[in-house]
């Protein structure tokens, strides 16, 4: 049986394709019953997707992820159950937003060197109103013919020694905690399985995060292997963390996973929704 729970995923008020309203109601065709929508550095879709989960009879959890750096490596760190209205995170993230668009152009002035010129305006215009990321860029390089899909485009031209990489400083891990905790949310490591990390800094990680006041990380996610399910289960078992699940679901072709076929937790986890009223009927 899949979970009907999914506390990862994004609108178009980030990277993801559909407008948070199709969102909820796409997560509701899917069978999904509890929904996060965590949308990267933004909070502007939370309003209209709580009203429409609401109309759809859907539980409906605040979310965002935020962008982070640590030891010069970016991870994502999912806050769940965060205020929207806080000022300080609402603050911070404008902050953040201001810088992506500066990283933006530097990304254009990268791509330009290498003969692709109007970059920025061509990611500008897909994402719309929404913030620029590297998903954006990756769009417009694929549908103007750089690469045959957003896999490729991404290790052909936005990843780290690539003409279209920008080496960006984020917030800091103490910082994006600290913002999660303080406007009443969990912070959560999202898909620790893509960072690469050996063993002494897996170590390093947690010990720093749990330090600051983070809860839990994702466990079962859309980019984690089933044989990493149950490597990250002993991890937040290890570090005394509680386990969190999500599809990361951007759109139909640009996400990992679909939403509402996601794996349940391994049982040996402590879930983060354990004491949650949304998720009563799950526990
Ligand atoms: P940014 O926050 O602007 O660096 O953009 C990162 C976003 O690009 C991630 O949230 C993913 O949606 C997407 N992304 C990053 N790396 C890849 C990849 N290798 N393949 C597909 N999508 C990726
Ligand atoms: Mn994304
Ligand atoms: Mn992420
Ligand atoms: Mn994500």
């Amino acid at each position: 049986m899949p979970a009907t729970i999914d506390l990862h995923c994004h609108s178009n008020i980030s990277d993801g394709l559909y407008a948070p309203q199709d969102l909820v109601a796409h997560a509701n065709k899917r069978g999904v019953k509890v929904l996060a929508l965590t949308d990267h550095d933004d909070l502007g879709g939370l309003a209209i997707a709580r009203k429409t989960a609401e109309q759809e009879g859907l539980k409906f959890i605040d979310g965002v992820e935020i962008s982070v750096t640590w030891k010069k490596r970016t991870l994502h760190i999912v806050g769940l159950k965060i205020d929207p209205e806080n000022m300080a995170l609402k603050q911070a993230l404008d902050n953040v937003r201001e810088n992506r668009t500066q990283r933006a152009r530097e990304m254009a002035e990268g791509l330009a060197e290498v003969g692709i010129e109007s970059s920025f305006e061509g990611a500008q215009e897909i994402a719309g109103k929404g913030i620029l990321t590297r998903m954006h860029y990756a769009r417009f390089l694929v549908e103007n013919g750089h690469a045959k899909n957003i896999k490729a485009v991404f290790k052909k031209f936005l990843v780290k020694g690539k003409p279209g990489f920008v080496d960006h400083q984020w917030m800091s891990l103490k910082e994006a905690v600290t913002l999660i905790r303080e406007s009443g949310g969990y912070a959560v490591i999202a898909h620790p399985g893509r960072y690469d990390l050996g063993r002494i800094n897996i170590h390093l990680l947690m010990h720093e995060f749990r330090s600051y006041g983070g809860d839990a990380i994702e466990v079962v996610t859309g980019s984690h292997t089933p044989s990493q399910y149950q490597q990250f289960a002993e991890i937040a078992h290890k570090f005394s963390l509680k386990s969190s699940l999500g599809s990361d679901f951007h759109g139909p072709g640009i996400s990992y996973m679909e939403m509402g076929c996601i794996s349940e937790l391994p049982k040996k986890c402590v879930p983060i929704w354990g004491d949650w009223d949304e998720a009563q009927y799950l526990v």
